[in-house]
């Protein structure tokens, strides 16, 4: 017999009511994370195996909640990667605060849709918080909005698309109606080691990747101030802090400097390093950044919330909000803030209330805290590898360490053994067409001996990949 819309409903208002099935999801959640930094950091090739039994026909019935989520656990919980723990040093990704992670299983209860207050209250307060303290944090210009995106992905879009909107509004040019075609030309000018998102936002907004005027960089990977090309009011200049493979920042006051005197736009991006500002001892690495007119930033990697979690960052809220600009009758506008005149997005979910849970834990000290402790492992970890004979290529300024092991194959050869191993996951890239081994120290739950543990695994897979030729 078929359901009837009555009978689903029922079934669902008694989930709601006897709340098992979340039970049964946060108790087996609380087990997967106290066993995290125990278990091997890259799930067993019959944790993949396994993940066929997924594949099944498209369900016909409803189904029995418990056993769906203890399916998901038995099925999926093995075929993760440990991110959460301390020894995932892969892209630049971070573990979860704890109590960003419970404000996210509080907030994902409430199911807030952040596009406006009337829709939200509690959302667009929490926003608005969320937004003060970040400015305060990071010392940027008083009048910044924030927009809650998914990632520093979408926060460049939108802060590039400001920039966009603003200097061709300078020149009468209405960008929203008049789009490119027969549009003044505008200059964008980067270093060399961009991040590739950097270019997708600029291939999104249609400037095309060939129009980037390319500045030199020096051995770090920093924009060679020198070298930079006379800049206008034309002129978008995207700068640096944090680049993804060595960590460097660009020079930041002093690009800033020149390019507030020749009337350019100054986009930072700042995905994992901007956040050297909100830490003592580190601050110097983005000296002049409240210079700039728009930074992106995100929440998930240095900061460790939950995904997804991203900030743009615009000094100039009305170019942010026309660039961004939606408009329907059935869209209501208030006194307070309304989230989605900040964002690409018109639906939403709630992320900035996770972001609100790490900044209300943490508080200054906390930040301050975590950041340092992921400077002082990079520290370690770079010191342990030279110590036991390995090549550091570049300047442990921040969370990042470049390590040369060989050739292409040798290098792969070598981070296969050592992903393989369970002891620590860690990736591959390229260094001035050199392919290195990339360590990202970005996991407040990474100690000192998860350090010492994981440079063992490269000794190891050292001793392993020789060639009988090395060995003579
Ligand atoms: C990770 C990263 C990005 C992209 O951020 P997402 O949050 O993955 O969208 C951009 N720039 C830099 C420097 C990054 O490290």
């Amino acid at each position: 017999m078929k359901i009837t819309p009555e009978i689903l409903q029922n079934a669902m208002f008694e989930q709601f009511k006897s709340g098992e099935v979340f039970d049964t999801a946060l108790e087996l959640g609380k087990t997967y994370l106290q066993n995290i930094c125990d278990r091997n950091v890259a799930p067993a090739s019959v944790a993949q195996i396994n993940l066929s039994r997924l594949d099944e026909p498209l369900p016909e019935k409803i189904g029995i909640p418990d056993d769906i989520i203890a399916l998901l656990n038995n099925i999926g919980s093995p075929a993760t990667m440990a991110q959460a723990g301390g020894r995932f040093f892969g892209l630049v990704n971070g573990s979860i605060i704890p109590t960003s992670l419970a404000a996210r299983i509080m907030g994902d209860s409430w199911d807030q849709n952040a596009v406006l207050h009337v829709v939200s209250p509690a959302n667009a307060k929490i926003e608005e918080v969320c937004q003060n303290w970040i400015i305060q944090l990071l010392g940027l210009p008083p009048q910044t909005v924030a927009g809650f995106v998914s990632g520093t992905s979408m926060a460049l879009v939108s802060c590039l698309a400001a920039a966009r909107y603003r200097l061709f509004a300078d020149q009468d040019w209405d960008i929203n109606r008049k789009g490119l075609n027969g549009a003044p030309s505008i200059r964008i000018v980067a270093g060399r080691h961009v991040h590739s998102t950097v270019l997708k936002a600029i291939a999104l907004l249609g400037f095309g990747t060939d129009c980037v005027e390319w500045v030199d960089v020096d051995e770090q990977g920093r924009l060679i101030t020198a070298k930079l090309p006379k800049l206008d009011s034309n002129t978008i200049l995207i700068l640096q802090a944090g680049n993804v493979n060595s960590g460097a920042f660009d020079p930041i006051r002093d690009c800033c400097e020149i390019a507030r005197r020749a009337g350019a736009w100054v986009h930072i991006d700042g995905a994992f390093g901007l956040w050297a500002a909100a830490c003592d001892k580190l601050k110097h690495l983005t000296d002049g950044l409240e210079l700039a007119n728009s930074w992106s930033v995100d929440g998930h990697k240095t900061l460790n919330t939950p995904y997804d979690c991203g900030m743009s960052l615009c000094a100039d809220p009305e170019a942010l909000v026309k660039a961004l600009q939606n408009t329907g009758a059935y869209i209501t506008y208030s006194e307070n803030r309304d989230g989605m005149l900040y964002t690409p997005e018109m639906s939403r979910r709630a992320r900035a209330i996770d972001l609100w849970g790490a900044l209300k834990y943490l508080g200054r000290e906390g930040v301050d805290a975590l950041i340092l402790g992921l400077h002082k492992r990079a520290q370690q970890f770079s010191q342990e590898l030279k110590i036991a004979d390995f090549e550091v290529l570049n300047d442990i300024v921040f969370n990042q360490i470049l390590v040369k092991v060989g050739d292409e194959a040798k290098t792969k050869a070598f981070v296969d053994h050592i992903q393989k191993s369970g002891e620590c996951w860690v990736g591959t890239s390229e260094w001035f067409s050199q392919p290195v081994i990339r360590i990202s120290v970005c996991s407040w739950a990474t100690t000192k001996a998860d350090v010492t543990r994981s440079v063992q695994a490269f000794v190891d897979a050292k001793k392993s990949t020789l060639t009988k030729k090395e060995f003579l």
